[in-house]
C-alpha cells in the first residue's frame, strides 16, 4: 500500500517553514485507514500488549482501532486540564512550542505491556514525554508505532532502545 499518495503537504503550517504532514486523506480513505491500523495491528500481535496509549488528538485516532482490534483497551495522553480524575504530568517540548502532558494516575497497572501510538514522529519530544508518563506508572513500554516518522528531525534517538514501528518516512 502506497500510503504517501493520502498524505495532504501542507506548507507554512500551523507556522512559516514548517511543512505539515496532513493524514486526514488517510482517514478519509477506508481501504487504506483499514491497511494502516491492520498494519499496526499485525506489528502489535505477538507482542503480548496489555493497553494502548496515545496522544491527543491524532493519537486517539490511531491507537483507539488499533486496540479494539486487539481486544484491549485504550488510554488517553492529554493536555494539562482535560482529564477529569487523578493524574501525573510531565512538561515536553515539541517541533512548535512547549506544553505538558497528562495520564490518569490509575491508566496503567505496574507491570502492564504498553503500546504506544501517535500518528507522527517528528522530534520525539511527544512520544518521549509519554514514555515517562507509562514508566513513572510502572508500565513497561513494549513497541512504539507511528503512520509517519520524520526522519530529519531525529525523533528516534529519543527513543532510546525501544521497539518502533512508522508506516511513512520523509
Ligand atoms: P514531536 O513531539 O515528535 O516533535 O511531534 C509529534 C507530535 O506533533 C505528534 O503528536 C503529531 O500529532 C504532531 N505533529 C507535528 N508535526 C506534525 C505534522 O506535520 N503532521 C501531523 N499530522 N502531526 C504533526
Amino acid at each position: 500500500m502506497d500510503y504517501k499518495e493520502h498524505i495532504a503537504i501542507v506548507e507554512d503550517w500551523p507556522k512559516e517553514g514548517v511543512q505539515f504532514k496532513d493524514i486526514t486523506p488517510l482517514m478519509d480513505n477506508g481501504p487504506a485507514f483499514k491497511a494502516a491500523v491492520d498494519e499496526i495491528v499485525e506489528y502489535a500481535k505477538d507482542k503480548e500488549i496489555d493497553i494502548v496509549v496515545g496522544p491527543e488528538a491524532r493519537g486517539f485516532i490511531v491507537g483507539c482501532p488499533v486496540s479494539y482490534a486487539l481486544e484491549i483497551g485504550f488510554a488517553p495522553v492529554r493536555k494539562e486540564g482535560k482529564l477529569p480524575r487523578d493524574t501525573i504530568k510531565v512538561d515536553y517540548g515539541l517541533e512548535y512550542g512547549k506544553d505538558v502532558l497528562t495520564i490518569h494516575k490509575d491508566a496503567i497497572k505496574p507491570g502492564q505491556r504498553v503500546l504506544i501510538i501517535d500518528d507522527l514522529l517528528a522530534t520525539g519530544g511527544t512520544i518521549e514525554a509519554t514514555i515517562d508518563l507509562v514508566e513513572q506508572l510502572g508500565g513497561e513500554v513494549a513497541g512504539c508505532a507511528f503512520l509517519i516518522e520524520l526522519t530529519y528531525l531525529d525523533g528516534r534517538s529519543k527513543l532510546n532502545n525501544h521497539d518502533v514501528l512508522t508506516l511513512m518516512q520523509y
